[in-house]
């Protein structure tokens, strides 16, 4: 299966063509497809499968179709780590570098004063570790509201770095009937029971 049969843009396929990708990875074939077709997923794969493009390439196309007027961020990506989220960021910007689309990275360790400015001028993509998106949250920085797609990504490891109650805490901000794809190398107990909770009938991938 290649690039072009998973149903992104050609505007898409050009940025992919220009990364130099010529295959989709085992998992971009699965969950690009049915991330475009608004399903929650469950993808149990490791770092180094090709794992961000699988969510980042979909989640370009789904946020330039459905582009709003409204200055609310339409979507969440939770990363473990600020070193994480930050390679997030800049998959984010080199596959959207085409499609006029804002985002925010809200990390930890850093002064929260351009984090806010962002916010205020509006974003389409919030890509966030737990802690400094409560943070933000409770000061009533961040409207979640119109968020209806969350990724979860490297679920073990927030349950490693205890970060699961902020987790659950975040997503009832988020509106009921979001779409939600969670990532994780493997499946211990209190992830698949985050998944049973979050989720509503999750395609599961595992490579
Ligand atoms: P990840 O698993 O998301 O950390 O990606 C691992 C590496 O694979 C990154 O450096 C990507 O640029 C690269 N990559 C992602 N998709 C493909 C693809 N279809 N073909 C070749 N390389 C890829």
């Amino acid at each position: 299966m290649s690039f072009a049969e998973l149903g992104l843009s050609d505007e898409l396929l050009k940025t992919v063509e220009a990364a130099g990708y010529t295959d989709p990875t085992p998992i971009q074939k699965q969950a690009i497809p049915s991330v475009l077709m608004m399903r929650d997923l469950i993808g149990i794969a490791q770092t180094g499968t090709g794992k961000t493009a699988s969510f980042v390439l979909p989640m370009i196309d789904i946020l330039s179709e459905g582009r709003s007027r409204a200055r609310m961020p339409r979507s969440l990506i939770l990363e473990p780590t600020r070193e994480l989220a930050a390679q997030v960021a800049e998959n984010f910007e080199k596959y959207g570098k085409n499609h006029k689309l804002s985002m925010a990275l809200l990390i930890g360790g850093v002064q929260m004063g351009d984090q806010v400015k962002a916010l205020e001028k509006g974003v389409d993509v919030l890509i966030a570790t737990p802690g400094r998106l409560m943070d933000l949250f409770e000061r009533g920085k961040i409207l979640l509201t119109g968020c209806n797609l969350l990724v979860i990504d490297e679920a073990d490891r927030m349950l490693d770095m205890g970060f699961i109650p902020d987790i659950e805490h975040i997503c009832t901000k988020l509106p009921a009937n979001r779409q939600t794809l969670l990532f994780s190398a493997t499946m211990p107990p209190p992830i698949k029971k985050l998944a049973d909770k979050f989720l509503s009938n999750p395609k599961t991938i595992e490579v």
